[in-house]
């Protein structure tokens, strides 16, 4: 792939003007294998890895490259290695909470620009799922387009696509079947040359059909493909990064199918704007719309103002952003706590003064 089908645009040939300079090549991030990249580059590619200083230098993940960085790397000849020495500055960020016991974040995808939130018109629709996929997509910095697939098992397809444009706030909603095939061509405006796109939706909703549609070939396509490399032998090569007819790009990385809420704070606002309009005219500043008197937003869901389930939705996503805050306080202050002790036993180390 050359630059412009990896994505590349005037803003990253701006950006990347002093790396040119120094004699660093332009790469996109295409898969993360921990520690080791594959990046691609002009009709190339090759594995890279980060340099000890910016692994010491990261305070968080957000600090190391991901899939779908624009990097610049060092890599003198073939037989090598490349290594990773900058990341450009990214548009977008798609990361979610690891589950478990440690509160971590994983970094996703970088650089997307529109996320595809798909989900099935099927027994399994689910409108609350829709709006946090939606304030996910605005923390993220990416446009969000809504893509209701499986029309064809919907009883009534338009009542549906009213019912999602309520919650939706002005994002555009198509409705699909990526089974019959119908309503694709709405989605092909979205996949001009430098678009990256990604798919977003929960297992089942139709992601790996629509996916199948959109390359535009019969073949089932798993993000393992064989292919034939340098001496003709064939190679399984994982692919996380999949060009599309039209010349768009598409972020297809593992974890992007079942996002969990990290931080979205911001989104939560954006997706919640109708609340967010009716809490001005709450009594208390800082009015939770739970137990507190003169509450405009309860108010205005008993009188039917607010859609049924919008307050309840809301409320839960602020009680899981609110205990995700409180482990995070818990692990800054660990982290302090630890690096405190640490400069302590160097001080204690340090040889006494004469
Ligand atoms: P994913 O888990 O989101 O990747 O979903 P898949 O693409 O694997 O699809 C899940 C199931 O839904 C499969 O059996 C598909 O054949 C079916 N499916 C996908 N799209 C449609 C559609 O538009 N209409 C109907 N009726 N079934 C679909
Ligand atoms: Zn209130």
């Amino acid at each position: 792939m050359n630059l412009p089908e990896l994505g590349w645009t005037e803003r990253e040939r701006q950006l990347f003007e002093p790396y040119r300079a120094a004699g660093l090549l332009p790469a996109r991030v295409a898969v993360a294998y921990g520690a080791t990249f594959r990046v691609y580059l002009e009709d190339d590619e090759t594995l890279a890895d980060v340099p000890g200083r910016m692994r010491h230098e990261a305070q968080s993940r957000r600090d190391l490259p991901a899939v779908g960085d624009w990097v610049a790397v060092q890599w003198p000849s073939r037989q090598e290695r490349a290594t990773i020495q900058h990341i450009l500055p990214r548009t977008s960020l798609f990361s979610r909470k690891v589950a478990g016991q440690e509160t971590t974040e994983q970094i996703l995808a970088a650089n997307v620009n529109v996320a595809f939130l798909v989900a099935g018109l099927d027994r399994d629709f689910n409108i609350r799922r829709l709006e946090r996929y939606l304030a996910m997509t605005w923390e993220s910095g990416a446009r969000p387009v809504i893509v209701l697939n499986k029309a064809d098992l919907a009883d009534d397809v338009e009542t549906c696509r009213a019912e999602v444009a309520g919650i939706a706030g002005g994002v555009p909603v198509h409705t699909i079947s990526s089974k019959l095939g119908s309503g694709i061509e709405e989605l092909f405006p979205y996949l001009q040359l430098g678009t990256t796109v990604a798919l977003l939706g929960s297992s089942g909703v139709g992601k790996s059909t629509l996916i199948n549609r959109l390359v535009g070939h019969e073949r089932q396509l798993t993000r393992d493909v064989r292919e034939k490399d340098s001496r003709g032998r064939h190679t399984t090569t994982h692919r996380e990064l999949v060009p599309l007819p039209g010349g768009a790009l598409l972020i297809d990385t593992p974890g992007m199918r079942e996002l969990q809420l990290w931080t979205a704070d911001e989104g939560v606002k954006e997706a919640f704007d109708d609340v967010a309009a009716l809490a001005e005219g709450c009594y208390f500043r800082d009015c939770a719309h739970d137990t507190e008197p003169k509450c405009a937003v309860k108010a205005a869901a008993e009188d039917g103002r607010l859609a049924p389930g919008r307050l309840e939705s809301y409320r839960k996503i602020q009680a899981e952003l609110r205990h995700l805050a409180t482990r995070q306080d818990a692990l800054a202050q660990q982290a302090e706590k630890k690096q405190t002790r640490t400069i302590h036993r160097a001080v204690r180390r340090m040889p006494p003064k004469r």
